[in-house]
Protein backbone atom coordinates (compact mmCIF):
# COMPACT_ATOMS: atom_id res chain seq x y z
CA UNK A 1 0.00 0.00 0.00
CA UNK A 2 1.57 3.49 -1.14
CA UNK A 3 -0.08 6.85 -0.25
CA UNK A 4 0.80 9.26 -3.19
CA UNK A 5 -1.17 13.20 -1.98
CA UNK A 6 -4.55 12.38 -2.78
CA UNK A 7 -5.10 8.74 -3.19
CA UNK A 8 -4.12 5.61 -1.85
CA UNK A 9 -2.82 2.56 -4.20
CA UNK A 10 -2.08 -1.24 -3.87
CA UNK A 11 -0.95 -3.47 -6.01
CA UNK A 12 -2.93 -6.58 -7.26
CA UNK A 13 -1.06 -8.18 -10.26
CA UNK A 14 2.57 -8.16 -10.03
CA UNK A 15 4.60 -7.96 -13.30
CA UNK A 16 5.55 -11.81 -12.76
CA UNK A 17 1.94 -12.72 -12.31
CA UNK A 18 0.98 -10.52 -15.73
CA UNK A 19 4.00 -11.96 -17.86
CA UNK A 20 3.06 -16.08 -16.53
CA UNK A 21 -0.83 -15.13 -17.42
CA UNK A 22 0.00 -13.49 -20.55
CA UNK A 23 2.36 -16.47 -21.64
CA UNK A 24 -0.78 -19.16 -20.52
CA UNK A 25 -2.96 -16.76 -22.80
CA UNK A 26 -0.72 -16.60 -25.89
CA UNK A 27 -0.29 -20.82 -25.69
CA UNK A 28 -4.14 -21.35 -25.82
CA UNK A 29 -5.13 -18.97 -28.39
CA UNK A 30 -1.60 -20.34 -30.81
CA UNK A 31 -3.64 -23.57 -30.27
CA UNK A 32 -6.98 -22.56 -30.70
CA UNK A 33 -6.11 -20.47 -34.30
CA UNK A 34 -3.23 -23.88 -35.17
CA UNK A 35 -3.09 -23.52 -39.02
CA UNK A 36 -5.08 -20.17 -39.00
CA UNK A 37 -3.77 -16.80 -39.69
CA UNK A 38 -4.74 -14.44 -37.34
CA UNK A 39 -5.69 -10.42 -36.81
CA UNK A 40 -4.94 -8.73 -33.47
CA UNK A 41 -7.02 -5.49 -32.71
CA UNK A 42 -5.60 -3.86 -30.01
CA UNK A 43 -7.96 -1.06 -29.05
CA UNK A 44 -6.18 2.16 -27.99
CA UNK A 45 -4.60 3.13 -25.47
CA UNK A 46 -4.58 1.23 -22.94
CA UNK A 47 -4.42 -2.27 -25.04
CA UNK A 48 -0.73 -1.49 -26.05
CA UNK A 49 1.18 -3.13 -23.10
CA UNK A 50 -0.80 -5.91 -23.01
CA UNK A 51 -1.03 -6.53 -27.35
CA UNK A 52 2.65 -5.84 -27.35
CA UNK A 53 3.63 -8.99 -24.55
CA UNK A 54 1.07 -11.32 -26.27
CA UNK A 55 1.80 -10.76 -30.01
CA UNK A 56 5.11 -12.13 -28.84
CA UNK A 57 3.60 -15.54 -27.01
CA UNK A 58 1.65 -16.69 -30.23
CA UNK A 59 3.10 -18.64 -32.61
CA UNK A 60 1.25 -17.55 -36.15
CA UNK A 61 1.18 -15.98 -38.89
CA UNK A 62 -0.39 -12.89 -37.33
CA UNK A 63 -0.58 -9.29 -38.37
CA UNK A 64 -1.86 -6.81 -36.21
CA UNK A 65 -3.86 -3.39 -36.00
CA UNK A 66 -5.61 -1.06 -34.05
CA UNK A 67 -8.88 1.12 -33.69
CA UNK A 68 -9.09 4.15 -31.37
CA UNK A 69 -12.43 4.77 -29.60
CA UNK A 70 -13.90 6.98 -26.84
CA UNK A 71 -15.78 5.55 -24.14
CA UNK A 72 -14.14 7.60 -20.82
CA UNK A 73 -13.77 11.18 -20.98
CA UNK A 74 -11.07 12.47 -18.41
CA UNK A 75 -13.49 11.01 -15.66
CA UNK A 76 -13.53 7.78 -14.03
CA UNK A 77 -17.14 6.90 -15.03
CA UNK A 78 -18.10 5.42 -18.40
CA UNK A 79 -20.07 7.93 -20.12
CA UNK A 80 -21.84 5.31 -22.49
CA UNK A 81 -21.09 6.76 -25.49
CA UNK A 82 -18.97 4.81 -27.73
CA UNK A 83 -17.24 7.02 -30.90
CA UNK A 84 -14.66 5.61 -33.48
CA UNK A 85 -11.66 7.64 -33.91
CA UNK A 86 -9.36 5.71 -35.72
CA UNK A 87 -11.02 3.14 -37.55
CA UNK A 88 -8.95 -0.06 -39.19
CA UNK A 89 -6.40 0.41 -41.66
CA UNK A 90 -7.29 -3.34 -43.17
CA UNK A 91 -10.32 -4.93 -44.36
CA UNK A 92 -10.91 -8.16 -41.94
CA UNK A 93 -13.99 -9.99 -44.50
CA UNK A 94 -12.98 -13.41 -44.17
CA UNK A 95 -10.71 -12.99 -41.48
CA UNK A 96 -9.96 -14.49 -38.29
CA UNK A 97 -10.17 -11.27 -36.03
CA UNK A 98 -9.22 -10.80 -31.98
CA UNK A 99 -9.99 -7.78 -30.62
CA UNK A 100 -7.40 -7.01 -27.34
CA UNK A 101 -8.58 -5.24 -24.78
CA UNK A 102 -7.41 -3.80 -21.52
CA UNK A 103 -10.51 -3.91 -19.76
CA UNK A 104 -13.84 -5.24 -19.58
CA UNK A 105 -15.83 -3.17 -17.22
CA UNK A 106 -19.60 -1.99 -18.44
CA UNK A 107 -19.01 -4.14 -21.38
CA UNK A 108 -20.42 -1.24 -23.49
CA UNK A 109 -17.60 -0.23 -25.62
CA UNK A 110 -16.96 -4.47 -26.64
CA UNK A 111 -20.76 -4.75 -27.14
CA UNK A 112 -20.45 -2.24 -29.42
CA UNK A 113 -17.09 -2.59 -31.49
CA UNK A 114 -18.17 -6.62 -31.76
CA UNK A 115 -21.78 -5.63 -33.84
CA UNK A 116 -19.81 -3.29 -35.89
CA UNK A 117 -16.85 -5.31 -36.73
CA UNK A 118 -19.38 -8.50 -37.27
CA UNK A 119 -20.71 -6.32 -39.81
CA UNK A 120 -17.91 -6.92 -41.74
CA UNK A 121 -17.95 -10.33 -42.29
CA UNK A 122 -14.83 -11.62 -40.22
CA UNK A 123 -14.27 -15.57 -40.44
CA UNK A 124 -13.98 -15.69 -37.03
CA UNK A 125 -14.47 -12.29 -34.28
CA UNK A 126 -13.45 -13.24 -30.18
CA UNK A 127 -12.12 -11.12 -27.59
CA UNK A 128 -9.42 -11.28 -25.52
CA UNK A 129 -8.76 -9.30 -22.33
CA UNK A 130 -6.31 -8.81 -19.94
CA UNK A 131 -8.94 -7.63 -16.82
CA UNK A 132 -12.24 -8.49 -16.48
CA UNK A 133 -14.39 -6.66 -13.86
CA UNK A 134 -17.71 -8.64 -14.45
CA UNK A 135 -19.60 -7.18 -11.57
CA UNK A 136 -19.95 -3.72 -13.52
CA UNK A 137 -21.64 -5.11 -16.75
CA UNK A 138 -24.32 -3.70 -17.83
CA UNK A 139 -25.16 -5.49 -21.09
CA UNK A 140 -24.11 -8.90 -22.14
CA UNK A 141 -20.80 -9.61 -23.39
CA UNK A 142 -18.02 -12.22 -22.29
CA UNK A 143 -14.17 -12.39 -23.06
CA UNK A 144 -13.01 -15.42 -24.86
CA UNK A 145 -9.68 -15.03 -23.41
CA UNK A 146 -9.53 -13.27 -19.71
CA UNK A 147 -6.47 -12.74 -18.15
CA UNK A 148 -7.62 -11.98 -14.41
CA UNK A 149 -11.30 -11.20 -13.23
CA UNK A 150 -10.69 -7.98 -10.71
CA UNK A 151 -13.23 -6.72 -8.01
CA UNK A 152 -15.40 -3.44 -8.86
CA UNK A 153 -11.84 -0.96 -7.88
CA UNK A 154 -10.22 1.60 -10.12
CA UNK A 155 -7.55 0.11 -12.17
CA UNK A 156 -4.42 1.35 -13.35
CA UNK A 157 -1.31 0.29 -14.89
CA UNK A 158 -0.35 -1.81 -17.79
CA UNK A 159 -1.78 0.06 -19.98
CA UNK A 160 -4.56 1.60 -17.96
CA UNK A 161 -4.89 5.36 -17.29
CA UNK A 162 -6.14 7.70 -14.47
CA UNK A 163 -5.85 10.78 -16.81
CA UNK A 164 -3.34 9.57 -19.13
CA UNK A 165 -1.31 9.12 -15.98
CA UNK A 166 0.47 5.46 -14.74
CA UNK A 167 -0.39 3.45 -18.18
CA UNK A 168 3.49 2.66 -17.78
CA UNK A 169 3.30 0.53 -14.55
CA UNK A 170 4.70 -2.60 -14.96
CA UNK A 171 2.17 -4.12 -12.87
CA UNK A 172 -1.62 -3.35 -12.16
CA UNK A 173 -2.57 -1.29 -9.11
CA UNK A 174 -6.22 -0.23 -8.02
CA UNK A 175 -6.36 3.29 -6.97
CA UNK A 176 -8.80 4.94 -4.12
CA UNK A 177 -8.85 8.16 -4.29
CA UNK A 178 -9.30 10.00 -0.83
CA UNK A 179 -12.83 11.90 -0.30
P1 LIG B 1 -16.48 -0.43 -20.79
O1 LIG B 1 -17.02 0.08 -22.08
O2 LIG B 1 -16.41 -1.92 -20.72
O3 LIG B 1 -17.24 0.14 -19.62
O4 LIG B 1 -15.04 0.14 -20.56
C1 LIG B 1 -14.16 0.29 -21.55
C2 LIG B 1 -12.95 1.11 -21.17
O5 LIG B 1 -13.11 1.87 -19.97
C3 LIG B 1 -11.76 0.24 -20.93
O6 LIG B 1 -11.16 -0.17 -22.12
C4 LIG B 1 -10.89 1.18 -20.10
O7 LIG B 1 -10.14 2.00 -20.96
C5 LIG B 1 -11.89 1.99 -19.31
N1 LIG B 1 -11.99 1.44 -17.95
C6 LIG B 1 -12.93 0.64 -17.44
N2 LIG B 1 -12.68 0.31 -16.17
C7 LIG B 1 -11.51 0.91 -15.86
C8 LIG B 1 -10.68 0.94 -14.68
O8 LIG B 1 -10.93 0.32 -13.64
N3 LIG B 1 -9.53 1.68 -14.78
C9 LIG B 1 -9.18 2.36 -15.90
N4 LIG B 1 -8.04 3.03 -15.86
N5 LIG B 1 -9.94 2.35 -17.01
C10 LIG B 1 -11.08 1.63 -16.99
Amino acid sequence: MSTRGDFTSEVLITREQLAQRVKELGKQITEDYKGEQLLLVGILKGSVPFMADLMREIDLDLAIDFMSVSSYGSSTKSSGVVRIIKDLDTGIEGKNVLIVEDIIDTGLTLHYLKNYLSGRQPKSLKICSILDKPSRRKVEIEGDYIGFTVEDKYIVGYGLDMDQHYRNLPYISWIRVKE
